[in-house]
């Protein structure tokens, strides 16, 4: 058996229930195959794939916390160290229902890659708890946040591991975990990123990942004599990721007809309102459908469904295995051509599978959402400087590593003769920096 196919065997045999994180070890090392074939020995002796894929260090927390009736709830509470080859661990906080050890691991796993190809010096980690945000009232989500930092506190650090945002955690959350932290450690340093603008956050975080998505799409489009500009766009979600996507898309000339959420997804064929969507979900915390009260020509529709709306490029910005086959041949047959990931991991191996064989173009979210912890490594960089950067000196530097991650990830898809295959650019680029790392710094 070839070094990557025990490998793989390895991840699912020690792993066991843990469906996600089997299927991003898979993709990952499937891609991996040419670099190492081309020094399997070294790699082999170096155990660099079984060390790959077990992560450093994994911490699993029960969070106790009382709700508005006075009744004591307990939730699980998850951080995965999964790499310091590069740096301090970084990633999100994930709060949803569907959180468990096998996600948190994929995500961290993902986060790895995605971290590399910023080149910025940060390893990866992702965390998280079944908490769901959904409902609750501040005041709850406020005792939850103290209590799921009560534990996590003692593990992370400035310089060790930086948590962020992720699906059910944002500004309001991080400002919550923030403050407790520096209740139990008297240590005013910056242990998080996507804090507030007035305590250590960083102008343009907020939009980055939605930005960072456009700039590279925009960036691959060019490279192939095209823009985004008059385009007819698709975006899934309608949290951070997709409402900033839908902006810069709509700043670059093209028209995003429709959002979805949970329940179901808005189609407004004269060009999403992002004011509207902004004060759904950013001030009022409202659901999707409420779009059609204030634009009465849109129309919402319940359940999934938002594939098979006609488009020329769709953006999943919701969740993992959001998207998949039947969903992909929709888009094909509809004249969509391109696919670029907003969430980590929105669609499914099948339905990647089938994209990459009938030649639509297919930007991997390790590349293509890699602005949200680019922006998360700059607030870093301001908070060690104690300065605060401009919007545009920090939407340039973002833009700037977007563009760069592109030519990197299509620099290793040609160099190994896969041209255009950006699952394997990104996967190649982001590993040979990983263990490069590793070996330079030995067992
Ligand atoms: N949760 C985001 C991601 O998936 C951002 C992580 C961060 O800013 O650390 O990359």
């Amino acid at each position: 058996m070839s070094y990557v196919d025990e490998m793989i065997s390895r991840a699912i045999d020690k792993n066991p229930g843990e469906p996600e994180f089997h299927q991003a070890v898979r993709e990952v090392l499937d891609s991996l195959r040419p670099v190492i074939d081309e020094n399997e020995a070294m790699y082999r002796r170096d155990a660099i794939l079984e060390r790959l894929i077990e992560p450093e260090r994994v911490v699993s927390f029960r969070v106790p916390w009382v709700d508005d009736k006075g009744q004591v709830q307990v939730n699980r509470g998850y951080r995965v160290q999964f790499s310091s080859a590069i740096g301090p661990y970084k990633g999100g906080l994930r709060f949803h229902p569907s959180v468990n050890q096998g996600i948190v691991k994929f995500l961290g796993f993902e986060q790895i890659f995605k971290n590399a190809l910023t080149d910025l010096p940060i390893g990866g980690g992702k965390g998280g708890a079944d908490f769901d945000p959904k409902g609750k009232s501040d005041r709850e989500v406020m005792a939850f946040c103290q209590s799921f930092m009560n534990e996590l506190y003692r593990h992370i650090g400035a310089n060790t591991d930086v948590p962020a945002g992720d699906i059910g955690v944002g500004g309001r959350e991080v400002g919550y975990l923030y403050g407790q932290y520096k209740r139990l450690t008297g240590r005013y340093e910056g242990v998080l990123t996507g804090k507030g603008l007035t305590f250590g956050g960083s102008l343009v975080r907020k939009e980055s990942t939605g930005y960072g998505l456009v700039y590279i799409t925009e960036e691959m489009l060019r490279n192939h004599e095209m823009t985004m500009s008059g385009k007819t766009v698709i975006v899934s979600g309608s949290g951070n990721v997709a409402i900033y996507a839908t902006e810069r898309a709509q700043h670059f000339g093209a028209k995003v007809v429709a959002l979805s959420d949970s329940s179901g997804f808005v189609y407004d064929p004269k060009g999403i309102r992002i004011d509207i969507v902004k004060d759904i979900k950013e001030k009022r915390r409202g659901r999707i459908k409420e779009y059609v009260d204030e634009v009465p020509s849109a129309k919402y529709t319940e359940g999934r469904g938002i594939w098979n709306i006609p488009c020329d490029i769709a953006l999943p910005c919701a969740t993992q295995n959001e998207l998949t086959l039947s969903d992909a041949k929709a888009l094909k047959e509809n004249g969509c051509f391109a696919i670029c990931e907003g969430a980590n991991m929105p669609v499914t191996q099948e339905a990647t599978d089938y994209v990459m064989e009938s030649e639509m173009f297919f930007l991997p979210g390790k590349a293509s959402n890699a602005g949200g912890v680019t922006t998360s490594a700059l607030e870093m960089t301001q908070n060690s400087e104690r300065l605060y950067w401009s919007f545009e000196k920090t939407d340039s530097r973002l833009k700037e590593i977007m563009v760069n991650i592109y030519a990197q990830i299509s620099g290793a898809a040609k160099d190994y003769g896969y041209e255009d295959n950006y699952v394997i650019g990104a996967n190649i680029a982001a590993f040979k920096k990983i263990a490069d790392a590793m070996h330079s710094q030995g067992i």
